[in-house]
């Protein structure tokens, strides 16, 4: 990302600005007792400690380094840290701050877990703005979800039977789970998109992405598949 001038690099002003980052961050006593909590540090090369550290440094270069890395996108944002912390922090929080910075600058596309922005953006947008669901049984492609077994395809398989014993109102009118959404509230939605901002962020991390695309020498379509299907295998502890 071009760097204009200082000013422009003053991350940890930025972060201030953050209500997030205004509530999750005071001083830290470098105790540990996050990372001890956190169920994201169990598994993945993750140390919320070590973000917490690194804000306090307000080292610039080493701020941008946090905001291009894959570290910023492995917290779960279950905030069992919040509860913990000694001092009040929230390094849950801290991390949303960060990631909100990491977008803005354009800096996610660095990272193999930032770069999966984009699919995740369209799938859950996408849904939501077409039909009102984060997730939804027309979209949701289980060949894409091998993590879950064999659940998700015969869940679609037997999609109507399924949502029977659910008690699901499935493209309905009227009330129950997964029933149809009216366009008169899709379009409240879509509103609510464009007054919130949600729509200028949309383009912004698809204009970042097709650049990031056109660096690496691929079409936006390979692009994405490629966010979506790529594991480097570097992220979990005994890797
Ligand atoms: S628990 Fe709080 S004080 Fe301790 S390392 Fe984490 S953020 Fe810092
Ligand atoms: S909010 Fe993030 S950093 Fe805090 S405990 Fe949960 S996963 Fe860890």
């Amino acid at each position: 990302m071009e760097k204009t001038n200082s000013q422009a690099r003053n991350y940890f002003d930025e972060l201030m600005k953050d209500y997030r980052f205004k509530e999750g961050y005071h001083t830290c006593i470098n105790c540990g007792t996050c990372t001890a909590v956190c169920p994201a540090a169990e598994f993945y090369k993750y140390d919320p400690r070590q973000i917490v550290a690194t804000c306090q440094t307000k080292d610039d270069d080493k701020i941008e380094e946090l905001l291009k890395s894959d570290t910023i996108w492995y917290c779960g944002e279950c905030m069992s840290c919040v509860t913990r912390c000694p001092r009040k922090n929230g390094p849950g929080m801290v991390v949303m701050a960060l990631r909100e910075l990491s977008i803005k600058r354009g800096f996610f596309v660095e990272s193999e877990k930032g770069r999966q922005l984009l699919p995740l953006m369209h799938a859950m947008v996408g849904n939501v703005l077409n039909y009102g669901y984060c997730i939804y049984p027309d979209t949701f492609n289980w060949e894409n979800h091998m993590e879950s077994g064999p659940v998700f395809k015969w869940h679609i398989e037997h999609l109507e039977k399924s949502l029977e014993r659910l008690g699901a109102n499935y493209k309905k009118d009227g009330p129950g789970i997964l029933r149809k959404i009216p366009q008169e509230s899709l379009d409240e939605l879509k509103a609510i998109f464009d007054v919130t901002g949600a729509t200028a962020r949309v383009k912004h991390i698809e204009e970042c992405s097709a650049k990031k695309a056109a660096e690496m020498n691929e079409d936006l379509a390979t692009y994405e598949q490629k966010a979506f299907e790529f594991n480097s295998n570097t992220h979990f502890h005994d890797q």
